[in-house]
């Protein structure tokens, strides 16, 4: 049987390895992480399940098959945190494998793949200011020069590492065999509020967002505040604001895409000067790259319109972007028939936030469940979960576990 009751348990033990008295601090390769994972090897060799550290600190628990040539279904997440965040990223997901690891093991359940927990070293990036550290290092993904970040006491991620893991690096014995996969799963909060809205205790993620960063320049002509008079003004201001309330409509009404102009900087900054220039920002998401790529065009046309209409001249430079991440179509299907199984609704969102399962859809069929989070609070000390809903979560994937081995015997 499941247990509702120990999942919590361990989620609230977990939520004691903190180093501030305000919500949970847990960075990566500290003695609070180290507790962490100790809980876990406890809880894994009462039930007889072996556990391995790899070198960048991924932590595995591990249900052997009796085939001792199968391939391996992972589950996992991460147990490190944000500063003073909540009890329940990243580690929820590690608990509820944990569960279903306790629950084979009682049962003697029989399958055709290993089953596999998995805690991947600091997701969040709190430390180093570079994330997901672990399930990059997993995908191959991860960059050796990124071993010289830096955490505010100038530690570097390479001394750390090195202090609390004990072992010499080697990416490629890190890297995952990608033919032993034959598949991710994570449970996740969802850190928003589709799913509340919708009453919804569970949702399949279809994949995760990718975005356009851009900076935006508008010239113009600067001039006395007083005696300029308004016909006869280039002022980037108002451009800008026409760019940004004409790109905000175009988003809000044709798109499912969102948008938002974090940054603003006016030249010269004057309350009597009329501005010489502005810069701004937008930061573009969406699912598809089809919709990324309209847009951007948009943005582009959207120029040249401005320049025309208020005669200022206007820079487009795009910054940065990454590309939408999109889950596994089989693990999506199965998901849902593991949720129809049980009589719950099925709703398929798109995530706006990383997750490692991103990285993990690089290499093997990835499928992420999201779990309705209270208020859409997370990163904070008051994050919460409705309990009976880590239940649900874990009845699906179990279900869906199941659905897996019937289709690998
Ligand atoms: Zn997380």
């Amino acid at each position: 049987m499941l247990s509702l009751e120990r999942m919590i348990e361990d989620l609230n033990q977990l939520a004691t390895y903190t180093s501030t008295v305000s919500g949970v601090t847990r960075l990566s390769f500290t003695k609070e992480e180290r507790a962490a994972k100790d809980y876990l090897k406890k809880q894994a060799q009462a039930h007889e399940l072996d556990t391995t550290e790899d070198a960048i600190g991924n932590l595995f628990i591990r249900y052997p098959s009796e085939n001792t040539e199968a391939k391996t279904l992972l589950i996992g997440s991460h147990i490190d945190s944000v500063v003073s965040g909540g009890e329940y990223d990243g580690t929820l997901g590690v608990i509820v494998g944990l569960e279903l690891l306790r629950h084979a093991s009682e049962t003697h359940l029989t399958l055709p793949f290993h089953l596999e927990v998995v805690a991947f070293t600091d997701e969040e990036g709190a430390r180093f200011k570079t994330g997901m550290i672990g399930s990059r290092a997993f995908a191959g993904t991860f960059h050796e020069e990124e071993l010289a970040s830096i955490d505010n006491q100038s530690i570097s991620l390479e001394e750390a590492r090195t202090a609390a893991t004990n072992q010499p690096l080697d990416l490629t014995e890190i890297k995952a065999d990608v033919d032993q996969l034959l598949g991710y799963l994570e449970v996740h909060i969802e850190q928003g509020k589709v799913l509340e809205q919708l009453d919804l205790p569970v949702g399949i993620v279809s994949g995760i967002v990718g975005l356009n960063w851009y900076d935006i320049e508008i010239t113009g002509e600067a001039g006395h505040a007083g005696v300029t008079p308004m016909d006869e003004r280039k002022d980037p201001v108002i451009a800008q604001s026409a760019f940004m309330l004409q790109l905000h409509n175009e988003v809000k009404n044709n798109s499912q895409a969102v948008v938002t102009f974090g940054q603003i900087q006016v030249e010269p900054g004057s309350i009597n000067v009329i501005p010489s220039k502005t810069t701004f920002s937008i930061d573009l998401r969406d699912i598809e790259q089809t919709e990324l790529d309209r847009l951007d065009q948009h943005i582009r046309e959207l120029a040249k319109d401005i320049e025309a209409d208020y005669g200022v001249t206007i820079n487009v430079k795009k910054l940065d972007e990454a590309k939408p991440v999109k889950m596994s179509g089989a693990m999506i299907s199965q998901l849902e028939t593991a949720m129809k199984g049980n009589d719950y609704p099925v709703h398929t969102l798109p995530s706006g936030a990383g997750h490692d399962a991103m990285h993990l859809a690089e290499i093997t069929q990835a499928g992420l469940l999201f779990l309705r989070t209270p208020n859409g609070v997370s990163h904070r000390p008051d994050e919460t979960v409705i309990p009976e809903d880590v239940l649900v979560a874990a009845d699906v994937l179990l279900d869906t576990i199941l659905a897996l081995r019937n289709k690998h015997e």
